[in-house]
């Protein structure tokens, strides 16, 4: 056990002063209360907030970002972006995400998140031949999960079809394509992995409606335990709406209520384009929307209605997903903005009770910690864990800032430099802004970057 020592701290019942922490060797949070910096074994200058779940991630996209920035001939959307990924992807070797993972979960751990869900689709060789070893690509997400000590809810995904309707799947898709047996005997594996490593979750992910089925979908929830996590990209593009309404004669998330029990263990990611019924009927069932903020802004997809969600209790959690960009203090103010620029108003996410960032931050917090099924109670709070991020008091952007000021400064005033250090059940893996192995992982990334360009 090491006790803790902090300035100001934002537990689960607000901001504190001078207060310790008795952290287990796991992280575990054992114990809370007032104290003095001498009776510590660490102390921790600066403002002490939770460490955030990114809950959606495609770790190989940040190998592709600023690739696809120009417009092509025809109107350009997201279906011409999927086309250069797809490109992209069909490169990579393992060895490469390893790398790349790496690189991404050291950047989003400097940027204040403390874990991460990995929706992870990449599974087979680049001809689409299973590798040897089924868990060839999955085991280069844990080893970099590892080496940066980021924690992982790694979320393997089922992805059998091209399209709405049994579609057979595109050439390009050969490298995600599974039958659902081969699906869960790799779930399985991944769980006896993980069993032993507490900071290791696994969940599932059927990919979309479009690349499931709706037997393939009943059997995968036959087939896995009740409580695991379950995440789905449903309703992010106009056009998917429309091909699934031709297809089935419902709206996506009208015919995911409609065919299973959707409830706290499911996470649609995206859920832009939503009625208002839909809307309720995610709400009420408690599921988590899985919003990715800059990434949706890059891929135009739409604007979440979040406000109303929001007051609905409605819970969300936040996702970099194709990380283009990768900054928790950015995902917080364009899905504040977004909801500005549409109803030409101020705060629209805060309430009497929060401001707008602890209003978005708390809210994601929770969703988050829900989403990826993370051990413990979420937040600061005895029978947590200790995942907290020390904000710079002598940051620009916070200087002279109250503890209360401090978040929202950070958030909206803000930038990753913010972030001094980082902890992850319990251990410092940023200091002073810095990572242990940095500078090995960045090498890799930067060779692994210069390998792939000469193919583009
Ligand atoms: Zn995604």
């Amino acid at each position: 056990m090491i006790k803790h020592y902090f300035d100001e701290i934002l537990l689960a019942n607000g901001w504190r002063r001078n207060q310790f922490l008795d952290i287990s060797d796991s992280g575990e949070i054992l114990a809370i209360g007032d104290g003095t910096a001498k009776e510590a074994e660490v102390v921790h200058h600066g403002f002490a907030v939770p460490g955030l779940a990114n809950v959606h991630s495609h770790a190989f996209q940040r190998a592709m970002a600023g690739l696809a920035e120009a417009a092509g001939p025809s109107a350009d959307s997201f279906w011409s972006w999927r086309q250069v990924m797809y490109g992209f992807l069909s490169t990579i070797t393992p060895e490469q995400l390893g790398y790349i993972a790496a690189q991404l979960y050291l950047e989003m751990l400097k940027a204040g998140f403390t874990s991460v869900g990995e929706f992870h689709y990449l599974h087979h060789d680049r001809d689409g031949a299973a590798y040897a070893d089924p868990m060839e690509m999955s085991d280069r997400i844990l080893s970099a999960a590892a080496q940066t000590g980021i924690g992982l809810t790694l979320l393997p995904v089922l992805y059998r079809y091209g399209g709405f309707g049994g579609e057979a799947p595109q050439d390009h898709q050969r490298r995600f394509i599974m039958e659902g047996d081969k699906f869960l005997d790799l779930v399985e594996r991944l769980q006896e992995r993980c069993n032993a490593d507490a900071s290791c979750v696994v969940g599932v992910a059927p990919h979309s409606l479009r690349a499931v089925d709706p037997m393939l979908l009943k059997e995968l929830l036959a087939g896995i335990p009740a409580d695991m996590p379950c995440h789905i990209h449903i309703a992010e593009q106009q056009k998917e709406v429309a091909d699934c309404v031709e297809w089935s004669g419902l709206r996506p998330v009208d015919w995911l209520f409609e065919n299973v029990p959707v409830d706290e263990r499911w996470c649609l990611v995206h859920a832009t384009h939503i009625t208002e019924s839909e809307r309720r009927a995610i709400a009420s069932s408690g599921a988590v929307a899985g919003l990715c903020p800059i990434t949706e802004a890059n891929l135009g997809d739409g604007i979440f209605p979040a406000d109303e969600f929001l007051k609905e209790g409605g819970r969300i959690a936040l996702g970099s997903d194709s990380n283009i960009y990768v900054s928790l203090a950015e995902e917080v103010r364009i899905l504040e903005y977004g909801q500005r620029l549409t109803k030409e108003s101020r705060n629209v996410l805060g309430d009497e009770i929060n401001s707008t960032g602890m209003r978005i931050f708390s809210s994601a917090l929770e969703g988050g910690h829900q989403a990826l099924g993370r051990p413990g109670k979420p937040g600061l709070q005895v029978g947590g864990y200790a995942n907290f991020v020390i904000l710079d008091e002598d940051h620009p952007a916070l200087l002279g800032k109250s503890a209360r000021k401090s978040l929202d400064s950070w958030l909206f005033a803000g930038d990753n430099s913010v972030v001094k250090d980082v902890a992850v059940n319990g251990k410092l893996v940023i200091r002073d802004r810095r990572h242990a192995e940095e500078e090995a992982i960045t090498h890799r990334f930067r060779r692994v970057m210069k390998e792939l360009a000469a193919g583009y």
